[in-house]
């Protein structure tokens, strides 16, 4: 046995494919291409984090193109983030005309640094003037730039001409320079003389739900709205567990096979791929990294599903609920803080209670998850994730945290005054001489809690499927850099830091306690154990949007200099706005389906069966089942038409309201419960109707028929 153990380790590690990261203009590229003083100078600012230094930019552009043009490229385009959860780029092509007439591939230091797109036509909740269409786009050195489709794509931040941030990159950066912050401050304070920086990790779970082309196309519900708004049940759906992490079909096989080399040759590094738990659903996980690169690659890793699905003559559903009665999809966002010297600040090590340095960042992270719970539940609201949050498959729209059994038992002690002992982790035998012996978890998962420490990170579990993450990051990272500040604080000025780190952990869990809930999120009685403790319960995204009617949510943006109050406002109008947007289209293309689709073909069949009925009166046949068939129809055709007026009017009510707000609780409160009354009829009237005359693919179709 020692033998093999020995043989094996002189096996040399096997190279990733040549392909990892071809696309990227990576540390590779740029130590061999650029000189060394350009090179260190840049590695600073990546990696520490040091203001850059301008003066390299002309040598990096040049560079950069030449290796871009190696690769195929004749464009470049400044790559941003708006506020639509999706990207944006403007190619330019790297040709120029000289004075005396020849053309010539450059590429200035100037056009990689500072881009200028019109802003006039992106989200900005009130904050650029159309008249000051002004827009700019800022070279974000900490994510590698990378070609795709013969274009050098260069990852910007994107502010107007007033300097007010219009984008989801920007706060995200300044976030984490805050967070290194005030982290060092309390690591220096804990005698820490080494770290120079400390970075937010994050490893983002992506599902999505692939379907035929073929279906896809014939739903308009699904081509407009990315969702079903129509469709009754089919027979089986996911009550015998059967899809999550079953057995692959070859087509979803060779997709994901794919998507893997089309990302890894991104740089992207994914990892971990699986069936989820709803027929047609699945996986995709990366190995984190650094909060702004994961941001970055999981823009990436959704556009790649969307066209790698395409060539497999599949649709990528990213949406949070694209189908009623099963599960819908999120992203969970895995998050930790790491030193630039390699230390996972949330690791526990073999006793938490004695890892000063743990126990602080511990505490401040679930202070800040108590104190911010309405900022954290803000940063995932939309439409789409309102129809998972609190649907008992995806965590409540009630913001706790998970500490696990083992921590949990620290906390009793330390808060009780009595020493903590740390269990050894459990082993387990299976009583099969075959199988060596387990080395278990001291913890077991808890698979319902929105926010869940788990292991040596927390897991964020609220993120929807199609949001960009960086929303949830920069907010997290803002209120744990917030209260880590207020730690610093106290660490600085005591005479025994390890004690007073200890003292800070006791009294801050001793007020924030009621965070802590280590049980069934989904069980019908934490709400209400959730309201005794006083935790906020935003169920839907209006309710979320006015947790910004609390000063102190806009102050601690300001205060940590993310975001200024008159940008977080803005993004609370942008997100209302979306809301009241998405669901007029929802509403909209719901009325559409149903006069030019769904209508015509009942009463074209319930034509036939009139025809049936008035020669069946000629016949004089006495049986009244097709009668009675036809009444039910004459029934459901009566509720169709008066469900599907109800809708036009309250959606042409919407339509009218000028103001934000109101227009978007009129939505939520008004057209979606037409929209799902209109829904109800329609799904009670689907499995009366023969197959080939429905005129929608069925649930059957789309998530059984891939
Ligand atoms: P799960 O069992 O929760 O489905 P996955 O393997 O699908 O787990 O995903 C776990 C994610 O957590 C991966 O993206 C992984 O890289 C990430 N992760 C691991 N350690 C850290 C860390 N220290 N900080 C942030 N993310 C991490
Ligand atoms: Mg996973």
């Amino acid at each position: 046995m020692k033998e093999l153990i020995e043989a094996e380790c002189c096996i040399p590690a096997l190279t990733p494919p040549d392909y990892f990261g071809e696309s990227v203009f990576n540390d590779t590229e740029m130590r061999t291409r650029l000189s060394k003083s350009t090179y260190e100078s840049l590695k600073k600012t990546i990696d520490i984090g040091e203001a850059i230094d301008t003066s390299i930019a002309d040598e990096v552009a040049t560079v950069m193109k030449q290796w871009a043009v190696e690769k195929g490229a004749t464009h470049y385009t400044h790559w941003f983030m708006p506020l639509t959860n999706t990207t944006a780029e403007k190619h330019d092509s790297f040709i120029e005309v000289t004075a005396d007439g020849q053309v010539i591939m450059n590429f200035s230091g100037k056009a990689l640094t500072l881009g200028e797109p019109d802003a006039s036509s992106f989200p900005s909740g009130g904050l650029r003037e159309t008249a000051r269409a002004r827009g700019y786009t800022a070279w974000d050195c900490t994510s590698p730039a990378f070609v795709k489709e013969h274009t050098l794509y260069i990852p910007t931040a994107f502010f107007s001409y007033g300097g007010e941030i219009l984008d989801n990159k920007a706060p995200l950066l300044r976030s984490v320079e805050v967070l290194s912050k005030q982290g060092l401050r309390v690591l220096r304070a804990l005698g820490n003389t080494t770290s120079k920086r400390i970075v937010s990790t994050v490893g983002p779970e992506q599902e999505y739900f692939l379907v035929d082309k073929k279906y896809y196309e014939k739903r308009l519900d699904l081509m407009m709205t990315g969702r079903t708004l129509f469709g009754a049940p089919s027979p089986k759906s996911q009550e015998l567990d059967d899809h999550y992490f079953g057995i692959l079909k070859t087509r979803i096989v060779e997709f994901m096979h794919d998507l893997d080399i089309e990302l890894w040759k991104l740089g992207v590094s994914a990892k971990t791929k699986h069936n989820e738990v709803a027929p047609g659903q699945h996986e995709l996980a990366v190995i984190f990294n650094r909060s702004s690169e994961a941001a970055d690659n999981n823009m990436l890793v959704m556009e790649m599903c969307r066209k790698v699905a395409e060539r497999h003559g599949m649709v990528c559903l990213l949406h949070e609920k694209p189908f009623a009665g099963v599960n819908g999809s999120g992203k969970h966002i895995n998050w930790s803080l790491a030193t630039d010297d390699g230390k996972n600040l949330l690791d526990p090590s073999d006793d938490p209670s004695k890892n000063a340095q743990f126990l602080v960042f511990l505490a401040a992270t679930l202070k800040a998850v108590d104190e911010y719970a309405d900022l954290l539940r803000l940063s995932v609201a939309t439409a789409a994730n309102d129809h998972r949050l609190g649907a008992s498959e995806a965590p409540p729209a009630i913001i706790s945290a998970f500490i696990g059994e083992e921590l949990d038992l620290m906390v009793d002690d330390l808060l009780a005054g009595r020493a903590y002992h740390p269990t050894d982790r459990n082993q387990t035998n299976l009583g099969v001489k075959t199988i060596s012996l387990c080395t278990v978890d001291k913890t077991d998962r808890n698979r319902t809690s929105p926010f869940a420490f788990t292991g040596n990170k927390f897991e964020f579990r609220m993120c929807g499927s199609s949001m960009n993450i960086a929303s949830p990051c920069y907010t997290l990272n803002t209120v744990v850099a917030e209260t880590l500040s207020e730690a610093a604080d106290i660490l600085e000025k005591a005479t025994d830091p390890d004690a007073e780190a200890h003292r800070y952990f006791v009294d801050t869990v001793r007020a924030h306690r009621r965070i802590i809930f280590n049980g069934n999120n989904y069980s019908p009685e934490w709400p209400k154990e959730a309201e005794r403790r006083g935790l906020p319960n935003r169920h839907n995204t209006v309710e979320a949007v006015s947790a910004l009617k609390d000063s102190k949510n806009v102050a601690v943006f300001e205060k940590m200099h993310v975001l200024t109050p008159k940008e977080t406002e803005s993004r609370g109008e942008i997100i209302l706005e979306n809301y009241a947007k998405q669901i007029g289209i929802e509403a909209r293309t719901a009325l559409d389906m149903v006069t030019r689709e769904i209508t015509p073909a009942v009463v074209d069949y319930v034509y036939d069966l009139t025809q049936i009925t008035y020669q069946q009166m000629a016949l004089n046949v006495k049986e009244t089942g097709v009668r009675n068939i036809l009444s039910t129809f004459n029934n459901y055709i009566d509720q169709l038409y008066n469900a599907t007026e109800d809708l036009k009017k309250a959606e042409a009510r919407a339509q009218e309201l000028t103001d934000t707000e109101e227009q978007a609780r009129f939505y939520c409160y008004e057209v979606l419960p037409c929209m799902s009354k209109l829904r109800e009829i329609v799904d009670s009237i689907e499995p009366l109707v023969p197959e080939n005359r429905w005129p929608l693919p069925s649930y059957v179709d789309l998530m059984f028929r891939v």
